[in-house]
């Protein structure tokens, strides 16, 4: 049976100040947790359905909420729910969080937007690449499935074949990507939005991107050619890319209005409003 999906914004806080977000922390908005008692009376709710559920954490940055770590841990052992979270990455760097994420989550998304500089720039902080780097490389193949997602932007689209190589290597799962919406920060929207022939140049390239048979297990690539036995886990590609390609500007409205951190899983996208 297919797992119910839910996906609850549980923080507006972050630390981070990706320029194209609405949860920048320089932007003046609401920054409230969510009510822990009401998730664990949804909880009860959606557990009495009998039906397998997915619990997945939204934010902001979900992973800064400090309740966070022991409502997960209730929900998981009370109700045996599968528990999923999107992160920027900014705690991964401590073993305690990372040992958590191994124990308690069925899923893990990190966003990633580029090559480092890129990366580092577009979300405030430097050094956050080769944080996430190290962090991937801890967690892969322990515990949760490993997800990056990644916004597409004008200056950073030429470098998703090539992400999506090097992330393979550390031992990802699955890449995802959206395409960067103009809701939540207008100014920044219109110098930085895809262009279509930029989405048709990616489009031609995804057939390469997806999972081929690699000659060694992981670490491997996302687009190695060498026909030898599979690895033990395969990244795959996902986007929304095509219908992107049919209609491409404005971008898809579901694109434009879906947080950056927000947006990872196919799944969490349908879920979300
Ligand atoms: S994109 Fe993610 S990390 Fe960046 S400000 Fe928004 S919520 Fe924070």
């Amino acid at each position: 049976m297919k797992p119910l999906v839910i996906v609850w914004r549980v923080t507006g806080r972050c630390n981070l100040s990706c320029a194209f977000c609405a949860y920048d922390r320089t932007q003046n908005i609401s920054r409230r947790h969510t009510d822990e008692s009401l998730v664990r009376q949804f909880a009860e709710l959606a557990a009495s359905l009998s039906r397998p559920v997915l619990l997945s954490w939204l934010g902001g940055e979900p992973l800064l909420w400090p309740a966070l770590t022991q409502l997960t841990r209730d929900l998981r052992q009370r109700h045996g729910f599968a528990i999923s979270t999107t992160t920027n990455g900014t705690t991964l760097h401590r073993e305690d969080v990372r040992q958590h994420l191994i124990e308690h989550y069925a899923e893990l998304t990190i966003s990633l937007d580029g090559p480092a500089p890129l990366h580092d720039a577009l979300r405030g902080q430097s050094g956050l690449f080769k944080q996430i780097q190290h962090a991937v490389k801890q967690i892969a193949g322990r515990g949760p499935r490993l997800r990056i997602n990644t916004v597409l932007m004008r200056h950073t689209i030429a470098h998703f074949p090539a992400l999506c190589r090097e992330v393979a290597r550390w031992g990802i799962d699955e890449i995802t990507c959206n395409q960067l919406g103009g809701i939540e920060r207008p100014e920044f929207y219109p110098a930085n939005r895809l262009l279509p022939e930029q989405v048709s140049t990616l489009s031609t390239q995804w057939p390469a991107l997806h999972p081929r048979p690699a000659a060694s297990p992981r670490p491997t690539t996302a687009s190695t050619s060498a026909p030898s036995p599979p690895p033990r886990r395969s990244p795959t590609c996902r986007t929304s890319l095509p219908n992107a390609v049919s209609q491409p500007a404005p971008p898809l409205a579901r694109t434009a209005t879906a947080p950056k951190c927000a947006q990872s899983s196919s799944r969490s996208e349908k879920a979300l409003p």
